[in-house]
């Protein structure tokens, strides 16, 4: 399972939005999401998402509106539109509105992660290496190092540490990482988190200097 990206995903309709958090989730991708075109903006420039999902008809204005408003304020991110099929959203054909394309609901998940793969391979810069002091993490390839030494990790543990690398020197509580590197319907608690930060910590932290920091009362930090 690879990590590949950080996506907004922007629906009104809470069953579809969770289904493609929890599913774009499990592989691999981080995301956040939105429920209407404001939080949208406001995700889209705090967030800065690789690529954002944009459902056209949201309560408060339209996906093109969201767009117009993003590129106007400078903000490049690609976007797919999902679009309803029932021929309402005859704009789609002049779609161009910034987008980079779009998706007729009802899409299957398969279709969603395709095209969502397609575009990011067009526009993101090539292997992503995350480093931390010793440690590095290759995105693509999943090859985690800890100085010359390979260290394995299942994916659970990858997508953790993957997580914890992309957000070095911020500290994450527990729920955060939990969000972000369990499915959204996961029916745990952060005990979970608890138990991969320590097989994390035996498996690439076991050499001073630490670079896994518990921060009391908050959560965790990776940093040199
Ligand atoms: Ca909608």
């Amino acid at each position: 399972m690879s990590s590949r990206g950080r996506l907004l995903v922007v629906e009104d309709e809470p069953s579809i939005r969770e289904l493609l958090c929890a599913s774009l989730r499990f592989a691999g991708f981080t995301v956040t999401s939105a429920a209407t075109g404001s939080e949208a903006l406001q995700a889209a420039r705090d967030d800065s998402p690789d690529l954002v999902l944009l459902d056209v008809m949201l309560p408060d204005r339209d996906g093109f509106e969201v767009v117009r408003r993003l590129r106007s304020s400078g903000v490049r991110v690609p976007v797919l539109y999902l679009t309803a099929r029932d021929g309402t959203d005859d704009r789609v054909t002049g779609l161009t509105i910034g987008g980079d394309g779009y998706i007729t609901k009802p899409f299957s998940l398969e279709e969603v992660i395709a095209r969502v793969t397609a575009v990011l391979r067009r526009t993101r810069p090539g292997t992503e290496q995350l480093t931390c002091g010793e440690l590095s993490l290759d995105v693509d390839s999943h090859v985690v190092r800890r100085g010359s030494r390979v260290v394995e990790l299942s994916p659970t543990e990858f997508r953790l540490l993957h997580y914890l690398m992309r957000n070095s020197g911020r500290v994450l509580s527990k729920a955060q990482i939990l969000d972000q590197v369990w499915s959204h319907d996961f029916d745990g608690d952060v005990g979970v988190v608890e138990s991969y930060i320590s097989y994390l910590r035996r498996k690439v932290d076991g050499t001073e200097p630490r670079l896994i920091h518990t921060v009391r009362g908050l959560g965790y930090m990776i940093r040199p």
